[in-house]
């Protein structure tokens, strides 16, 4: 059975104090209860030992926003997969559209990423999606169905299993533009048919795919409430407590 998730990006924003206050407030907020889905908090590097600590035995987990494409060395500025281990965190956010185009993350770089975060036990979320040129011009299946064919289909099907994909159209990320509930679920509907045909059906049905991109606790439900929307990546509403528990409620 596929796990449903609801997973905060915190993105460059809040500083240590800050930081620990919101993964706090959530804390509390959640009251020791067990929600219906997954809950993980997306920090900055910096903030996750501590966030980690401070989530220990409540229903939240951690993850980094990315990972070095390098083992260990001299690689000034760079924090690897083991180093992100270390401090408690389970998952890695990996393949981000804001790496990929501000920081020329390329599949290449991915793979090194990915392959680093399953030697070191971490969970990858894998981002994939489209700009607008492209869903503009009706080409977002064959444009996602490259970004998966030259990363995560090319892995085990042992290391497939491990992860969850987030399908976020650039177009909707931070804008306010939410994809519609039929473009998210066609999406995901299609990248589970592309699971299938390459991992085999039983796979496909407990691989967690989530939708990212202006989720909030309005559209959540409706969101959410799709066969193959299995939970979202939430950007700007995670950085508010009692928005992003408003969307874990959503289950
Ligand atoms: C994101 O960047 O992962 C994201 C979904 O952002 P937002 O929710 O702010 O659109």
């Amino acid at each position: 059975m596929r796990k449903n998730i609801v997973a905060g990006n915190w993105k460059m924003n809040k500083n240590l104090q800050e930081g620990i206050v919101l993964a706090n407030e959530l804390k509390e907020l959640l009251n020791g209860a067990t929600p219906n889905c997954e809950v993980v908090i997306g920090t900055p590097f910096i903030h996750l030992a501590a966030v980690a600590e401070l989530v220990k035995g409540s229903a939240i987990k951690v993850a980094a926003q990315n990972c070095g494409d390098k083992e260990s060395g001299a690689y000034t500025g760079e924090v690897s997969a083991a180093m992100v281990k270390s401090t408690g965190a389970e998952f890695v956010i990996l393949g981000h559209s804001e790496r990929r185009e501000y920081y020329g993350e390329t599949s290449a770089t991915l793979n090194a990423k990915l392959a680093l975060a399953f030697a070191n036990g971490l969970t990858p979320i894998y981002c994939c999606g489209e700009p607008l040129a492209i869903r503009e011009a009706n080409a977002q299946n064959d444009f996602v169905k490259r970004q998966l064919d030259e990363t995560i289909f090319a892995l085990s099907a042992d290391d497939f299993k491990k992860l969850a994909i987030a399908y976020e159209p650039i177009w909707a990320i931070g804008t306010g533009v939410t994809a519609s509930t039929e473009q998210a679920q066609e999406m995901l509907a299609y990248i589970r048919s592309l699971i299938a045909d390459k991992f085999g059906k039983e796979i496909a049905e407990n691989t967690s795919i989530l939708y990212g991109g202006s989720c909030n606790a309005k559209n959540a439900p409706e969101l959410f409430a799709q066969p193959d929307i299995d939970g979202g990546l939430i950007g700007g509403a995670s950085l508010k407590s009692a928005d992003f528990k408003a969307i874990i409620d959503a289950f």
